[in-house]
């Protein structure tokens, strides 16, 4: 029998990977103990694969959780900044002041406050609001799964505040919520069934009809979109957001308090928004849970940077609304050019969607370069890997969501080469 290779130099051949040395020793252990040096390179790679790095998303759908949702262009110096210092006075300053006042130009709110992600700002909200057991009304049409274990009855279990299921599961009216709050609820949830729909013999009190019964009223908008007149695009709200419930209108209608996501149709980092009532969001602000669900100052800085965006009325400057509004005619004009170099495929018109579990059944027109076959696999080894779909055999791969910077990529990808 051959004696194994020495781990050292076998960890030493695989420097190209780029991987720090213990980790390739690591991966050189593992595959000699194995009985199989050879697949040290395989281990190695595996590992890296499980790292964070840029893909280019083909998939056609804009949000995609399994991708980061709403890419985020930001840079960030290591340099310390005045997350939690009052610039006037020299004292103690809350990391929410400045989000707070962006968010209330951007929506009408009175005040705002920011959390790590939307389940937590509801969370937060709840507890705030309503913990300690007071109840909280909420219709059984709206009591979603939305998705990664967002469920609101368990979330509401955990805020401490007690559920009171009102009306049926397709159809609850505004007696109801009366007799719900006659009874001793403290407090009405809305809630945005973002990527699940109800259709038939269907009935349900729209937000504005549940302002006035007395107690707060929470709305969980999930989406994150601040204002139906969109007037950060020139050419106004694209007709796939038909209908989609935005902050600003919200709080309009009556809403003491909207939670919403930062990487949905906000386009901006992972991270929940609480905005309304002044009292309410200090009120959450003080609650013990707030110190938990803080966002650092990366984040904060990030979305400060696309709530001015939107205060610019720059919509190109926030990816997400970039991409969603390129023109059809922009994407086939890639398209094309994209098949004539890499000498392969052909350009189909294809249906992409908002993602994120917003707008469900929603399409935005959209073009596409196929190929026949399932190439998936061999897509995403490449050294940035390019993830799209595949439908009836064949390879897709959807523009909508590429940056044209990535043009090349996909050529060389179809091309075959690294
Ligand atoms: C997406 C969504 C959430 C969860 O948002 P995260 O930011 O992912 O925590 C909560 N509520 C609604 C209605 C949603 O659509």
């Amino acid at each position: 029998m051959s004696r194994p290779p020495s781990v050292d130099r076998l960890a030493r051949s695989l420097s190209d990977t780029g991987l720090p040395h213990p980790v390739l020793v690591a991966a050189a252990r593992r595959a000699i103990s194995a009985g199989a040096p050879d697949q040290a390179r395989l281990e190695a790679l595996r590992l890296r694969d499980a790292l964070l790095r840029p893909v280019v998303n083909a998939t056609g759908v804009l949000l995609h959780t399994n991708l980061g949702r709403a890419p985020v262009e930001h840079h960030h110096p290591a340099e310390a900044s005045n997350v939690e210092l009052d610039l006037e006075t020299g004292a103690r300053g809350s990391r929410h002041s400045g989000i707070s006042q962006l968010v209330a130009l951007a929506t009408g709110a009175e005040a705002a406050m920011a959390v790590n992600n939307c389940a937590g700002a509801l969370l937060l909200a709840l507890a705030a609001v309503a913990g300690d057991g007071v109840a909280v009304a909420v219709s059984r049409g709206e009591l979603v799964e939305i998705g990664g274990g967002f469920r609101v009855p368990d979330v509401m279990a955990q805020s401490g505040a007690r559920l009171a299921e009102v009306g049926t599961t397709n159809r609850t009216r505004r007696r109801d919520y009366e007799q719900a709050v006659a009874a001793g609820a403290g407090a009405v949830l809305k809630v945005h069934p973002s990527n699940y729909r109800i259709e038939g013999f269907t009935e349900e009190v729209p937000l504005g009809q549940l302002a006035g019964l007395g107690v707060p009223l929470l709305a969980d908008l999930g989406s994150g979109l601040l204002d139906e007149a969109c007037p950060w695009l020139p050419a106004g709200p694209p007709p796939w957001l038909a209908g989609e419930p935005a902050a600003r209108q919200s709080l309009a209608q009556g809403a003491d308090l909207v939670v919403f996501s930062g990487d949905k149709l906000l386009g901006g980092p992972q991270a929940g928004i609480i905005a309304g009532r002044r009292d309410l969001v200090a009120r959450c602000g003080r609650h013990p849970l707030a110190r938990a669900l803080r966002p650092g100052g990366l984040v904060l800085a990030a979305l400060q940077e696309t709530l001015l965006a939107y205060l610019r009325r720059d919509g190109d400057a926030i990816a997400f609304w970039r991409l969603a509004t390129a023109s059809v005619d922009g994407l086939v004009d890639r398209a094309e050019r994209i098949v004539a170099r890499a000498d392969v495929g052909q350009v189909a018109a294809s249906e992409a969607v908002p993602g994120g579990g917003t707008l469900p059944g929603r399409a935005i027109a959209s073009a596409a370069v196929v190929v026949q076959g399932d190439h998936l696999a061999e897509l995403r080894r490449r050294e940035r890997p390019v993830i799209g779909r595949v439908r009836e055999g064949r390879t897709w791969l959807d523009l909508r969501a590429v940056e044209p910077s990535d043009d090349d990529e996909v050529v060389a990808a179809l091309r075959g080469g690294r």
